[in-house]
């Protein structure tokens, strides 16, 4: 079955003359791991950002299980997005920053609780609940993020370079993990990179971008090693 569907989905800003985003047409099964490439400016986070809500689709529809998502707002689409920058709270804890999605959707206190240790433990973040930001390093910064969004346990991840203020050693560890995440919660993940060892390892398909279009898709296998 489908899980996402983008269809023919176009993007241009109010305050920007050309298209950002392009006749954007895809579907997305169950449990892909999907990697967008391509240019700076090409269009891939406004891509992310239409799916999470956060863009309006100025033409075309996105649907998730055959349902029309256009119009529902962020806090209710069942979508996890992990920013490049972690977008963390700097006066919040740890603790806070990964509860705060779910006291945003009024999930009782002690089921709050029972998952961001959860997470915690699966992010080696236990040890960390009572810290602010300022405090710790880019890497545990990163898992922080990570963590916010799977403490919703959402069906659908979205990762907009999440690794890209990481020591290269870091990456390839988190790199790891996240695909360990997405194999272990089940969910469908969309996934932003520059880097394209980052794009073979980890996508079941790879979409490159450029000028607001999709050019290829395909596996990392047909678009990289063809005879
Ligand atoms: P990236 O290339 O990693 O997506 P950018 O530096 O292009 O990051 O964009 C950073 C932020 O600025 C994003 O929130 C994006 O939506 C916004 N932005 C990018 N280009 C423009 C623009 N021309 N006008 C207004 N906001 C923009
Ligand atoms: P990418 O993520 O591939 O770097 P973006 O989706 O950030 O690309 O940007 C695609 C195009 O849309 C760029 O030309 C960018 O300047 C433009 N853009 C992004 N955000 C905005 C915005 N808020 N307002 C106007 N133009 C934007």
């Amino acid at each position: 079955m489908v899980e996402l569907n983008l269809k023919h989905i176009s993007k241009k800003y109010i305050n920007n003359s050309e298209y950002s985003v392009k006749d954007f047409n895809l579907e997305i099964s169950n449990h892909e791991f999907i990697v967008f490439v391509g240019p700076s400016g090409c269009g891939k986070s406004t891509t992310l950002r239409m799916i999470a809500g956060l863009e309006d689709i100025s033409e075309g529809d996105f649907e998730i299980d055959g349902v029309r998502m256009n119009d529902t707002p962020p806090k209710d689409r069942d979508i996890a997005m992990v920013f490049q920058n972690y977008a963390l709270y700097p006066h919040m804890t740890v603790f806070e920053n990964m509860a705060f999605g779910l006291k945003l959707r009024k999930y009782p206190k002690d089921a709050i609780k029972q998952r961001v240790e959860d997470a915690a433990k699966i992010l080696g973040l236990t040890e960390l609940l009572d810290r602010k930001p300022a405090d710790m390093s880019g890497g545990q910064r990163q898992r922080v993020a990570m963590g916010r969004a799977i403490v919703r346990d959402a069906k659908v991840f979205l990762m907009d370079e999440p690794l890209s203020n990481l020591d290269a050693k870091l990456r390839v560890q988190m790199r790891a993990e996240i695909a360990k995440i997405h194999q272990n919660l089940g969910s469908t993940t969309i996934y932003v990179t520059h880097d394209q060892t980052e794009a073979m390892t980890l996508a079941d398909r790879i979409v490159i971008m450029n000028a607001g279009v999709i050019q290829q898709v395909g596996s990392p296998q047909e678009l990289y090693n063809k005879p």
